[in-house]
């Protein structure tokens, strides 16, 4: 099951362990929350074997630039929002909050390669074995950044500063939370391998080379369809 570190609400310590007390602080944290406990019930039951995969927060892209974040509307997360501001889709960042209890004001997240993220699941899976009942794993990389600090290399990455302004904190946002990702490297043999400027990296080339995301890519294919159709016409 993809569950979220968003299960871990706002942690009284980090990093967390998967022993971490758990509850929601948000919509989307209930929604995860509530399918960990339907599949616990269900494995309670004898009716599965569940392996809940926490996810810390997964950005980047696969390096080819081809596979990347689209997301419809205006973004709610970090990095796709500023990729959208570096293309001018828009104007700045909105820095939610710089009054956290955090070294620098700004809350503090545990970014994951989705490549590590995807490597994480397959190894998982060679290790179905293992689970009788439910197991957990954390699947981040066990270091926190601050949105300053994304801020500040996301743009050695693109080579300019960002637009951002300073706002007040977003509801529904904790100050900070990163894993203890052990359990994951002595179970599964699973450890990220990339790190934030790889994640960096390999979105900015996805977003670069699709501005507008997938929108693009539909309307280059959609153009040779009708060009065929005239010419048939014709
Ligand atoms: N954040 C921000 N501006 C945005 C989106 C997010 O300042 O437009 C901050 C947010 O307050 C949090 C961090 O960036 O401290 C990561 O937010 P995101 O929504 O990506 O992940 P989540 O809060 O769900 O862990």
């Amino acid at each position: 099951f993809s569950s979220s570190c968003t299960v871990y609400g706002e942690p009284d310590e980090v990093p967390v362990t998967e022993d971490s007390p758990i509850g929601a602080v948000n919509p989307y944290g209930w929604t995860k929350l509530h399918g960990e406990q339907v599949l616990e019930a269900v494995a309670a039951a004898g009716g599965l074997d569940v392996m809940l995969l926490r996810y810390f927060n997964p950005i980047g892209a696969h390096e080819s630039g081809l596979i990347g974040e689209d997301p419809n509307g205006i973004p709610n997360n970090l990095l796709p929002y500023m990729l959208q501001v570096a293309v001018g889709r828009r104007k700045h960042l909105n820095v939610y909050g710089a009054d956290y209890p955090t070294p620098d004001g700004t809350g503090v997240r545990d970014y994951i390669h989705v490549v590590d993220l995807a490597k994480g699941h397959l190894k998982a899976l060679e290790r179905l074995d293992l689970v009788h009942g439910v197991s957990t794993w954390n699947l981040g990389t066990g270091r926190g950044y601050s949105v300053r600090q994304m801020i500040t290399a996301f743009e050695e990455v693109i080579g300019r500063p960002l637009p951002h302004v300073f706002k007040a904190r977003r509801p529904g946002d904790i100050a900070q939370c990163w894993s203890d990702p052990s359990k994951a490297r002595d179970d599964l043999g699973w450890e990220a391998e990339r790190d934030l400027l790889a994640m960096l990296t390999d979105a900015w080339r996805w977003q670069s080379r699709n501005p507008q995301g997938y929108a693009e890519d539909a309307a280059a294919t959609a153009q040779p369809a009708a060009n065929t159709e005239t010419a048939l016409a014709s």
